[in-house]
């Protein structure tokens, strides 16, 4: 037997079994250093010590931990120090990329703002966040260049007008994305804002639910219009044949470096029944999550080794006592047109008008023109939407036209171009500390180059532009995903440039909807090996790819 051989006593020892820190395993005790951190306190306690103590001491009295751990409970992310390039992303330390100012981030539940709403935005934006104001593909709105002086200033705005910034961060229930013409589309299921509006009172900023694993994102909508093949849990209308409408259950789905789409478990959901199942698979998560390793720490993982059979049947017994029917799968539906830009009737023969912004970037005196424009138009509400676009509502006939000439004048396109419409960007190394490369400003600038070279492109068409491989900006499911990376250039020199996806694609293509597939045709875009592109040559290379679209 040579020496290398296990004996076999050795080969046949059972491997010990490492905990995954499922808190339903009895695993409570803190497994990395984010445990710890949740364990030590709440994120949500973190409120009071800014109110009381930072806000007075300025950035040098903040405590470690809850400068890069429980801010994020209040929306709240220090931003990258200016002038840091991307390829000291991941070699310095945290601290050393630290900026003295702040990210904060309003949540935008279902994308929903009254004027009063905006304008308190567009007030914080102006006196405290340099006038900056990111619409993101998640209906968020971020703010740059906070003072954690300022901040109990502006939650007093905020609060005032019942808006948010609770647990738009952390280990928490994220923002609930929610369809943005809820109620006034005629081609809804049901309007389900009732769900939404019940969630955010009875769970969000509730301490049953603000140490989760990581974070938990919902999307709930009578319409296919809010990314559910991508979140931790979603509601879908349906119309159950004898149960009239409500909702399919999705749970799982996910991107970041480890793309799946949700599965669904089969099940009809009523709009009374969706929080108590909300909390539910949210409890789940919360108690069978794994809580080990970060990168294994999203619901995705635990529905992966469950399979949607077991996590149903643990929903039921254990979570909600009942069993819940089975119903149909959502109708198949393009996801080309999810963004709700152009002109389009609502039920009560009024009309929404959806408009583009440059890759959801805004600023606070825009903002207000915004709201300006739309009370001209006779309307006291504007949406955000999951594709980093804004709509107005309750617009009658005959104010359209002078609106959408007025919101032209602001270059806020109500008929975009292709390119317009379809590219998206997530924050990049302007502000992320995690981003390798720039992102907003180069897809602004590849917009115009391509609607210069090819005006009259007019076929659907994703572009979507991330900063690093964190995926915020969905690059898997885009038909072009470029994901930020340093590349060598022909001269050998290490420069900003992508890894090209190509095929990504929501919602259904071309078949019939089929009921045992997880997200239905959905696909992720094929990483194509070895494809990268230089910053440079970004705008050729996506002409060249474009031309034989
Ligand atoms: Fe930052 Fe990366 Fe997310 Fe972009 S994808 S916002 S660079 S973490």
């Amino acid at each position: 037997m040579s020496a290398t051989q296990p004996t076999p006593a050795r080969a046949a020892r059972p491997r010990p079994q490492r905990g995954e820190g499922q808190w339903a395993k009895g695993y409570f005790t803190p497994l990395n250093g984010n445990e710890q951190v949740k364990k030590d306190d709440d994120g949500l306690n973190v409120r009071a010590r800014i109110e009381n103590i930072y806000a007075y001491g300025g950035f040098d009295s903040i405590d470690g931990s809850d400068l890069r751990g429980r801010f994020r409970w209040w929306g709240l992310y220090t931003q990258r120090r200016p002038g840091i390039d991307g390829g000291k992303t991941g070699i310095l330390e945290p601290h050393e990329l630290d900026d003295e100012y702040f990210m904060l981030r309003v949540r935008i539940d279902g994308g929903r703002l009254t004027l009063e709403q905006l304008r308190a935005i567009a007030e914080v934006s102006e006196k405290y966040a340099r006038g900056t104001a990111d619409v993101t593909d998640r209906q968020n709105i971020q703010l740059h260049w906070v003072r954690v002086e300022d901040v109990p200033a502006i939650w007093k705005t905020l609060e005032g007008v019942g808006l948010s910034t609770a647990e738009a961060c952390g280990d928490t229930p994220r923002v609930i994305l929610g369809s943005p013409v809820a109620g006034i589309s005629a081609d809804e299921v049901l309007d389900a804002s009732p769900a939404i509006d019940e969630i955010q009172r009875r769970f969000i900023g509730s301490k049953e639910f603000s140490n989760l694993p990581r974070k938990f994102k919902t999307a709930i909508s009578g319409l296919q219009d809010v990314v559910h093949e991508i979140n931790d849990i979603s509601f879908v209308g349906v119309v159950h044949p004898e149960l009239g409408p409500g909702f399919d259950l999705w749970v799982g789905g996910g991107l970041s470096t480890n793309p799946h789409f949700a599965k669904r478990l089969g099940t009809f959901v009523t709009l009374a029944e969706v929080p108590e199942v909300w909390a539910g698979v949210c409890g789940i998560f919360r108690d069978y999550g794994y809580r080990r390793l970060r990168s294994r720490a999203r619901l995705k993982f635990l529905v992966a080794d469950w399979g949607a059979e077991k996590f149903r049947e643990v929903l039921e017994t254990e979570y909600l006592k009942r069993a819940l029917p089975d119903g149909p799968a959502p109708e198949a539906a393009p996801a080309y047109d999810r963004d709700h830009i152009g002109v389009h009737p609502q039920k009560d023969g009024n009309h929404y008008v959806g408009f583009a912004p440059r890759v959801g970037r805004l600023d606070g005196a825009t903002l207000a023109k915004i709201a300006d424009l739309a009370e001209a138009a006779g309307s006291d509400r504007v949406r955000t939407t999951a594709e980093q676009k804004l709509i107005i509502l309750d617009v009658a006939a005959d104010r359209v036209d002078e609106l959408v000439a007025n919101l032209e004048a602001l270059d806020l396109q109500v008929r975009p171009s292709v390119f317009r419409r379809s590219t998206m960007a997530c924050t990049g190394i302007e502000f992320c500390k995690l981003a390798i490369v720039e992102t907003k400003n180069r897809a602004s600038t590849l917009i115009d180059e391509l609607e210069r070279r090819l005006p009259d492109f007019d076929q659907p068409l994703t572009i979507n532009v991330n900063g690093c491989p964190n995926s915020c900006a969905r690059i898997q499911v885009a038909d072009i995903g470029l994901k930020g990376q340093l590349v060598i250039d022909e001269h050998g020199e290490q420069v900003e440039g992508y890894q090209v996806h190509l095929g990504g694609h929501l919602g259904a293509q071309t078949k019939p909807a089929d009921e045992t597939a997880d997200a239905q045709d959905g696909a992720f875009g094929r990483k194509v090996r070895g494809l990268k592109v230089t910053a440079a040559a970004l705008p050729d290379y996506v002409e060249r790819l474009v031309r034989r679209f």
